[in-house]
């Protein structure tokens, strides 16, 4: 915990006992019938140490809500930011004139025009900078293939119940709300105590069921509704279920992500890439989670448009040969070691981040640079985006390294876009699950002379020993690696016996030397054949849209003051709308030339609205700033017109004809609002505006 917010928390609790026990001192002098003089002093000290609590009390909120965690503010700007989104149609709820359904989103017109514009920014900045392969697989998947990847077993979160209405809750989320709730209202709490709740929050991620449930009866946490009974915690599996083909007898399930159509393809890819490494496949498609009690709005929902890639690499070679392009890059980055030691994100060069191995390897570097340049020329505050490095215990057994991309919103900081390396692991899995070898090859230039490992199970003796089970000693043996196997080769020499753990009996069996053969051979090797290494930046396209939203969103004053007006300061680049179109008044000829330069924006391809309302320009520019439009064309004569910019609301005067192109230019970043300023005549307008 900061050491002010401690120092705060003790001295909040002294000053409560000192009112306490001058209360106490104040009523036993009234009840011995003490002289009036005495009994001001003391109520006079007792007001004096009230003050002085109330003080500390207000230093110490002040201290939280700086700190972060105030939830006050936040909610207040989120409110601001949700109502306007959802009276402009950026998002909808799903089915809303049936009430709705809890995590489910419509995207409205401008919502619409965002993704696509940030999904198009997001093809041309990796799949056509990286020469990436993109693939589209479908969203229904059979279970042999989410059972290879593990999802079927291992896809899950901890439930609670409400044992009297059966609402269900994520368990680890209600004991979340309640530490942090504890921490952010009840100024009342010890130091002591606020540490343990920091501890809890820290270290929840790891508990097991048992222990969760622990925790929850010892704060005694009840269902947020009802404030009824909660069941133990037990697992979930988030995925869909559903059936392929009316007999009912495949079972399927929605993916839960779009990786594994990019691994089950990887045979054909790397064919299709002249069988060289390393390459990366792409995909953008729905994602479905039966998340349990989706809360935060558009960021916890079930079913959300991811955008992945796999890039495959030699795990013997992670160099990258770009990476000279984003090594002197310079950002917040939050390492392992500073996160277990209480202290904060930094910035950090990802170049010698790599180098101090930090990173673990180049390849992960290159596409965290690539993250950050992505998600902050679409409009991400880089003081508001940090790359967290995950802690040993969230990471997968064979992950070799995780960084997420964590952007700040009003709920705190959200993981946006996850970037793995993923070691050879889903490869792996589904050779062994599919049969097919899902391998890479390296051509020797010249033959290589190899002493290679050679495991021979002898069948017929396992058989005799073992059994049904003589198949799972067999795969186990032959998957033991060099080290393993060498030392069971000197036990069996030198004891005639060892004891050997096979992993998928659960048991150690004795081994004896007559059940196998270990040997190395020298052979001569034209190629090396190996599983591809997998490094995996995944987005989740509508979490960035949303923190975008927030990140761009703002309010200021209108020109008489008395109201305070929206405005989405979009890039142009992710801008619903590029341009609008106004004529001053409504006549004639203004809509003609109105007509003329929507005609020649729509064949240059800037997407456009035209408001020919009576409303004052005034109220014509609110809306369209709340719409997040940079541009705005006021048609005032038929020979010029002005082209009025967002953000400064500074205007300049174009012809008519030239209108169109220099929208068009400065919208695509051809050229930039200052060079239009300088090139044409102008005013530092709010003198035409509101
Ligand atoms: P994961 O495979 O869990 O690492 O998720 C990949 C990305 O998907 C995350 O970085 C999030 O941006 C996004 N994501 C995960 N779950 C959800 C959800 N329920 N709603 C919206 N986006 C999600």
């Amino acid at each position: 915990m900061d050491a002010a917010e401690q120092s705060l928390r003790q001295s909040l609790s002294e000053k409560s006992s000192s009112v306490e026990s001058q209360g106490n001192a104040v009523r036993a002098l009234k009840a011995s019938r003490a002289g009036k003089p005495e009994i001001d002093a003391a109520i006079d000290l007792l007001n004096k140490l009230k003050l002085e609590k109330s003080a500390v009390e207000k230093q110490l909120q002040s201290t939280i809500t700086s700190s972060g965690n105030g939830s006050l503010n936040r909610e207040a700007f989120r409110q601001a930011v949700v109502n306007t989104l959802e009276r402009r149609l950026f998002y909808i709820p799903s089915f809303k004139i049936y009430r709705g359904v809890a995590g489910l989103f419509d995207y409205g017109p401008p919502g619409c025009a965002v993704k696509s514009n940030v999904l198009s920014f997001w093809r041309q900045h990796f799949i056509l900078e990286e020469n990436m392969l993109e693939v589209d697989c479908p969203c229904v998947t059979p279970e042999v293939v989410l059972k290879a990847s593990g999802h079927v077993d291992k896809f899950t979160d901890l439930m609670v119940k409400d044992e009297k209405t059966g609402t269900c809750y994520r368990a680890d989320h209600l004991l979340k709300d309640y530490c942090t709730d504890k921490l952010e209202k009840d100024l009342t709490i010890s130091a002591e105590k606020a540490a343990e709740f920091k501890d809890v929050l820290a270290v929840m991620e790891d508990y097991s069921p048992e222990e969760l449930g622990a925790k929850l009866k010892e704060y005694g946490i009840t269902a947020p509704d009802t404030k009824n009974p909660l069941s133990d915690p037990y697992p979930f599996n988030l995925m869909f279920q559903t059936s392929i083909g009316p007999s009912g007898l495949i079972p399927g399930y929605m993916r839960p992500e779009t990786a594994q159509g990019i691994f089950v393809n990887f045979k054909d890819l790397y064919y299709y890439n002249g069988r060289k490494l390393p390459f990366a496949a792409a995909q953008i498609g729905q994602a479905f989670r039966n998340e349990i009690s989706p809360r935060q709005g558009l960021l916890r929902v079930r079913e959300f448009t991811l955008a992945e890639i796999e890039h495959f690499v030699d795990p013997e070679n992670k160099s990258h040969p770009k990476f000279s392009d984003v090594s002197k890059l310079e950002f917040l980055m939050f390492p392992r070691e500073e996160q277990m030691s209480g202290q904060s994100a930094k910035k950090l060069c990802i170049g010698e981040a790599v180098a101090k191995g930090t990173v673990n390897n180049e390849t992960l570097g290159y596409f965290i640079g690539r993250v950050y340049l992505f998600l902050t020329r679409l409009g991400i505050d880089k003081e508001r985006l940090r790359f967290r490095q995950h802690l040993a215990n969230e990471m997968a057994h064979y992950a070799a390294d995780c960084w997420d991309a964590e952007i700040e919103s009003s709920y705190g900081w959200i993981e946006c876009v996850g970037i793995a390396d993923r070691s050879a692991y889903d490869l792996r899995a589904h050779s062994e699950k599919s049969g097919v070898a899902l391998v890479a090859e390296e051509k020797y230039a010249e033959p290589k002379e190899l002493e290679k490992l050679v495991i021979n199970p002898v069948k017929k003796e396992l058989g005799l020993a073992f059994k049904g089970n003589q198949k799972n000693v067999v795969e186990s043996l032959e998957a033991m690696n060099e080290k393993e196997a060498m030392e069971m080769k000197a036990s069996l020499e030198s004891k005639g016996e060892v004891e050997f753990y096979v992993c998928t009996l659960g048991k150690n069996v004795i081994i004896k030397k007559n059940m196998v053969s270990i040997s190395k051979e020298k052979k001569k090797e034209h190629q090396r054949v190996f599983t591809p290494s997998v490094i995996e930046p995944s987005f989740g396209i509508g979490r960035i849209i949303y923190c975008l939203y927030e990140h761009c969103f703002s309010t200021r004053p209108s020109k008489a003051g008395d109201e305070q007006l929206n405005v989405f300061r979009f890039p142009p680049l992710v801008a619903p709308i590029k341009c609008t179109v106004f004529p001053l008044v409504q006549n004639q000829q203004f809509e003609e030339a109105t007509k003329v330069i929507s005609k020649e924006l729509t064949s240059v391809g800037i997407s456009h609205k035209i408001d020919i309302t009576g409303t004052s320009i005034g109220k014509r520019y609110a809306r369209t700033d709340e719409l997040g439009v940079p541009f705005a064309i006021t048609v005032d004569s038929d020979t010029s017109v002005t082209i009025r910019e967002r953000d400064s609301k500074d205007q300049v005067r174009v012809s008519l004809e030239e209108a169109a192109s220099v929208v068009s230019s400065v919208a695509e970043g051809k050229m930039t609002w200052q060079d239009v300023w300088a090139r044409f005549p102008h005013h530092s307008s709010a003198a035409a505006d509101e």
